[in-house]
Formats: C-alpha cells, sequence, structure tokens
C-alpha cells in the first residue's frame, strides 16, 4: 500500500506522517516513511540544490524534482513496496503538479508528463490531502524557523495557487483522495486518516 501526504507549508504533514507510521507499527505492519525531496543520498543532494540556492529557472527546479523523485521511486518506494511494506510518504507527483505547475505558471499536463515518466507511472493508493489556509500555514512554517527567507520570497499568491491546485487534484480524483481540514487538532486529523487507511487494509 502506497500513502502520500500532500499540503501546503506548516499543514503538519510531518507530524501526520509520524502518527500513521507509530499506529501502523503498533499494529505489528512493517512500515517504510520516507520523503521528497531528498530521500535518498542523491536525493539530499538535489534537496540542498532546490532550497538552498538561489531560486532556479522553473525548469531547471522541475526536472530536479523529478530526478529525485525517479531515483527515490526506483531505489526506495518501489523495493519496499514489492515486499508487501506500507510507504507513507511526505509528498509525492501532486506537489510537483500544483507547486511546479500551478505555482511556478509551468503547463501542468507537462509537469505531469514528466512526473510519469520519472516513476514509470507509478501512483499512490491514496493520497491525505491536508488543506489550510496558507496564511494560516505559513505562520505556522515560520514560528518552526522552516526557511523563512524561501518562504517570504514566494508570495502569498503562490501559496494560494498551490492550495486550490491541490483542491482540483483531490475534487478531480476523489476516490483515490482523502481531504483532511489541517486546521483540526492533529490527533483527531490522525484518527480520520487512520480509519480510511484501515479500511484499504487487506484484514
Ligand atoms: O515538504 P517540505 O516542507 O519538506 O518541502 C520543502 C519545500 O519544498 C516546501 O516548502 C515547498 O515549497 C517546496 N516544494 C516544491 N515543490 C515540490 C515539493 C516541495 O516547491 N514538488
Amino acid at each position: 500500500l502506497f500513502v502520500v501526504f500532500e499540503g501546503g507549508e506548516g499543514a503538519g504533514k510531518s507530524t501526520q506522517v509520524r502518527l500513521l507510521a507509530e499506529a501502523l507499527r503498533g499494529s505489528g505492519r512493517d512500515v517504510v516513511v520516507t520523503r521528497e525531496p531528498g530521500a535518498t543520498e542523491a536525493g539530499a543532494q538535489i534537496r540542498r540544490m532546490l532550497l538552498d540556492g538561489d531560486a532556479l529557472a522553473p525548469r531547471a527546479e522541475a526536472l530536479l524534482y523529478a530526478a529525485d523523485r525517479a531515483h527515490h521511486v526506483a531505489t526506495v518506494v518501489r523495493p519496499a513496496l514489492a515486499r508487501g511494506a506500507i510507504v507513507v510518504s511526505d509528498r509525492y507527483v501532486d506537489s510537483s503538479l500544483a507547486y511546479q505547475g500551478a505555482g511556478r505558471t509551468l503547463p501542468v499536463g507537462e509537469v505531469a508528463w514528466l512526473s510519469a515518466w520519472a516513476t514509470g507511472g507509478l501512483k499512490p493508493d491514496l493520497t491525505v490531502l491536508l488543506d489550510l489556509d496558507p496564511s494560516v500555514g505559513l505562520v505556522r512554517a515560520e514560528s518552526r524557523g522552516r526557511g523563512a527567507d524561501r518562504l517570504e520570497s514566494e508570495s502569498l499568491a503562490f501559496h494560494e495557487r498551490v492550495r486550490f491546485a491541490f483542491l482540483d487534484l483531490a475534487a478531480a480524483d476523489s476516490a483515490r483522495y482523502l481531504v483532511v481540514d489541517a486546521e483540526r487538532d492533529p490527533e483527531r486529523v490522525a484518527d480520520v486518516v487512520l480509519d480510511r487507511i484501515r479500511s484499504l487494509l487487506p484484514v
């Protein structure tokens, strides 16, 4: 089972990934927790290029996210799924459709094609969208000291485009998506997610 968490800044993805992994491991499941960008050694270098340096040209940025993802899927996600583990990833393809597509305004169909090529078409069984107003999320993210300079370099309008792109993706594929209001108490969010995952697991 391949589960992905998506959402904007400060939505609480890393907390929810951790709570889900703990709950599933508590019931004896083999769980692999991972993330994009930067889950592999090469990915960590790509992540630094993407997030620590000067802003890249949008197409260069999109290619680096795709390169990180291609290596991540080939070396982490597919091997874990093949041995029967539950893979829980913090971000995946839909982040590129939202950030590089809607955010940077690259043609979304082209970003989708690039992502499909990078992943060999691997899709999640479930994507959990932690939906949050970016004006709330950005304050949360900055209060955690998350790259305030970089976050501020992108406008609120950018983060709003990202948010609505995620909501559109969820609406277009509602069977594969669970949308949760990320302003709710994290424990309650985790319960909603766990209920949905349990309904997907073989007993
Ligand atoms: O999920 P995390 O907060 O670690 O992501 C780091 C940053 O990378 C985010 O703030 C987001 O702006 C950016 N990002 C992006 N495009 C992606 C994935 C992440 O711009 N496809």
